[in-house]
């Protein structure tokens, strides 16, 4: 006996339709097949599983590898009315045992469990005491080796398809490169399984990449630009930068938080609690931060130091926006970070093979980095995703980057590199072109060069600029064993020789603190009377939420808060109509809700 999906999506979720490929996934599912899903996060994977579990007769089993997924989960199921428990260690034995008996009566839509307790024999027995509807394997990229949240026990959850030879098996990732798939279809035992590839474009996300001049001030000014009150996360390299810009950002206001892998567990848990639970909160992290968090209401992400590859820098800002409101990935990138990442690649243990990929993959972002085409087309397109049309939601789309013909000022550079013997860094190469008069100079005979001077038409910020874009074409190299003096890379002889030329972008010229080039990011309410009633509703949400000790967005999202403003519902039956309104939201909320906007319409 199977109940229609469609009809499921409807009453208990309260959406009107399934997403791309959502309704593909389901029914194959319900026909008994087994599946790969590979999509974007916020795509809406979650909901390829719920619905069999509840569609078909039995408990649904998901496999998930962090207990904050799993509370997560089961919070948001609950509040919509479904049967839902995670099985793990952070359980008392008594309820893990009410868990266990409702498994066993069938009044359990959907139990989560670590991948160690799928494999326990006492779990197992449990479970083949009754029915199983469909067997998920979430962030089944945990699977591969290849990436960074390899989890061994995930390799053996290939047993299950023996054990459960008539469930279907589903695994899901949003992490998709060619290895981590096939690991995923083999290291599961999914040969056998369908694939389902969503694309992998985060429409509602802008990009945007600043040259880094000064990052605090320019933090403070991308935050000061529509982000006040808004949750977000701003990624560092280091513990101690951390703990410093969490600080400041406090002094400035900011309910900013510290998370890094030193600061005590405690401590930790209760900063990551306060950023689900409390609105507006901005976390200040190590990449040690996100795994695990599916906050929908994310509203940036904003890195002050260069992640290490475009797979990383995908990742990280793919938490924002999952909600699929408008939200932004801000980056500010600077030479000194390309040189720093390099000394890492180059100081690590590797062997020399994985230190080239490595290498290669830092060139691929710090192409992204300077490039002047359409950001979103780039990203796109390293994920071998044919390119769309550009996309008006990043920054090189909106304000165009004008570039120039860089050849003529290429040769100058290279030229003066080659002639001081391939050693000095960029400030010292710039001094001898632009003919400045310093006590260095005189004494290393610089001033004696036939390159001594004859670059006075680029200002000291533009050839900085032109040395950075040089350097991650990789017609120049950093010298990161020494002190990190440049060199020339192995393909500049074309340039030199005038075969070549360098295409190169003009960094857009500081900004003035007033202006209204930059669309704004957050979503607007076009009348001040809409705001009003949107903040009046996220703050009754925000009372409800913390009566019962839940993140806010388990209630309703932001999206379903901001219909309401809009449409104003004034009776139940149009509060149903709502989309995230199912029926047990309606019983629970329906009332209150109502009462606040007729509070406001009055
Ligand atoms: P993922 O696991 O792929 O990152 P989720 O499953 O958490 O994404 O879904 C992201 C958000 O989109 C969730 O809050 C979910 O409620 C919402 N969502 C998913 N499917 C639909 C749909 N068909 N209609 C409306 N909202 C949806
Ligand atoms: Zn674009």
């Amino acid at each position: 006996m199977t109940d229609a999906p469609l009809d499921v999506l409807r009453n208990v979720f309260g959406f009107d339709a399934f997403r791309t490929l959502q309704g593909e996934i389901v029914d194959h599912l319900l026909a008994g097949g087994d599946a790969v899903v590979l999509m974007p996060t916020g795509g809406g994977k979650s909901l390829c599983y719920q619905l069999p579990a509840l569609c078909r007769q039995g408990v649904g089993i998901v496999v998930s590898p962090l207990i904050a997924l799993m509370r997560d989960q089961v919070e948001a199921l609950r509040q919509f009315g479904v049967r839902a428990a995670a099985l793990n260690s952070a359980l008392a034995p008594r309820e893990a045992e009410e868990v266990e008996r409702a498994i066993l009566a069938g009044a359990m839509d959907l139990v989560y469990v670590s991948p160690e307790r799928a494999l326990r024999p006492d779990f197992l027995e449990l479970v083949s005491q009754t029915e199983v509807a469909i067997l998920a394997i979430d962030e089944a990229h945990c699977v591969s080796q290849w990436g960074h949240d390899f989890r061994p026990e995930y390799r053996q959850l290939a047993a299950l398809a023996a054990r459960f030879p008539n469930v279907p098996r589903v695994a899901l990732t949003a992490t998709a490169d060619g290895p981590t798939r096939r690991d995923i279809v083999d290291g599961l035992a999914l040969t056998d399984a369908r694939v389902f590839a969503a694309g992998f474009d985060r429409p509602n996300i802008q990009y945007r990449v600043q040259v880094k001049r000064d990052p605090k001030a320019q933090l403070k000014a991308f935050l000061g630009n529509g982000h006040t009150g808004q949750a977000g996360i701003v990624y560092c390299q280091s513990r101690a930068k951390v703990e410093g810009i969490a600080a400041w950002l406090h002094d400035l206001g900011y309910k900013a938080l510290p998370y890094h892998a030193g600061l005590d567990a405690e401590i930790r848990m209760r900063n990551q609690d306060r950023f689900l639970k409390e609105d507006g909160v901005v976390i200040v992290a190590t990449i040690a931060f996100g795994m695990g968090i599916d906050k929908p209401d994310v509203r940036f992400v904003a890195h002050l130091d260069l992640p290490k590859s475009v797979e990383a820098y995908y990742q990280e800002t793919g938490r924002a926006g999952r909600d699929g409101l408008p939200a932004t990935a801000w980056m500010t990138y600077g030479m000194a970070d390309a040189v720093t990442q390099r000394r890492f690649i180059s100081q690590s243990e590797s062997p020399d093979s994985q230190k080239r990929v490595e290498n290669q993959k830092l060139d691929a972002l710090l192409g992204y980095c300077e490039t002047t085409r359409c950001r979103r087309q780039v990203l796109l397109e390293y994920f071998s995703e044919a390119p769309p049309e550009p996309c008006g939601n990043c920054d090189t789309c909106l304000e165009p980057i004008e570039s120039f013909d860089g050849t003529e000022a290429a040769q100058k550079a290279l030229s003066c590199v080659y002639r001081t013997g391939q050693r000095f860094g960029a400030a010292h190469l710039i001094d001898i072109l632009r003919g400045a008069e310093s006590d260095r100079i005189t004494s290393l005979g610089h001033d004696q060069l036939s390159t001594y001077g004859i670059g006075e038409e680029f200002a000291r910020t533009e050839w900085r600029s032109i040395f950075r874009q040089l350097t991650a074409m990789g017609f120049l190299v950093v010298d990161v064993e020494g002190h990190g003096g440049l060199r020339l890379g192995p393909d500049c002889r074309p340039i030199l020789t005038g075969q070549q030329n360098v295409e190169l972008r003009r960094d857009p010229a500081r900004k003035r603190a007033s202006r209204k080039s930059t669309k704004k990011t957050e979503f607007t309410l076009e009348a001040p009377a809409d705001e009003a009633l949107f903040e009046a509703l996220r703050s009754h949400r925000l009372t409800l939420a913390q009566a019962q000790g839940v993140p806010p967005y388990v209630i309703f999202h932001d999206s379903t808060l901001l219909e309401m403003a809009l449409s104003r519902p004034g009776d139940r039956e149009s509060f149903a109509d709502l989309s995230g309104v199912g029926a047990s939201k309606l019983t629970r909320y329906a009332e209150s809700f109502l009462g606040v906007i007729a509070a406001h319409s009055a």
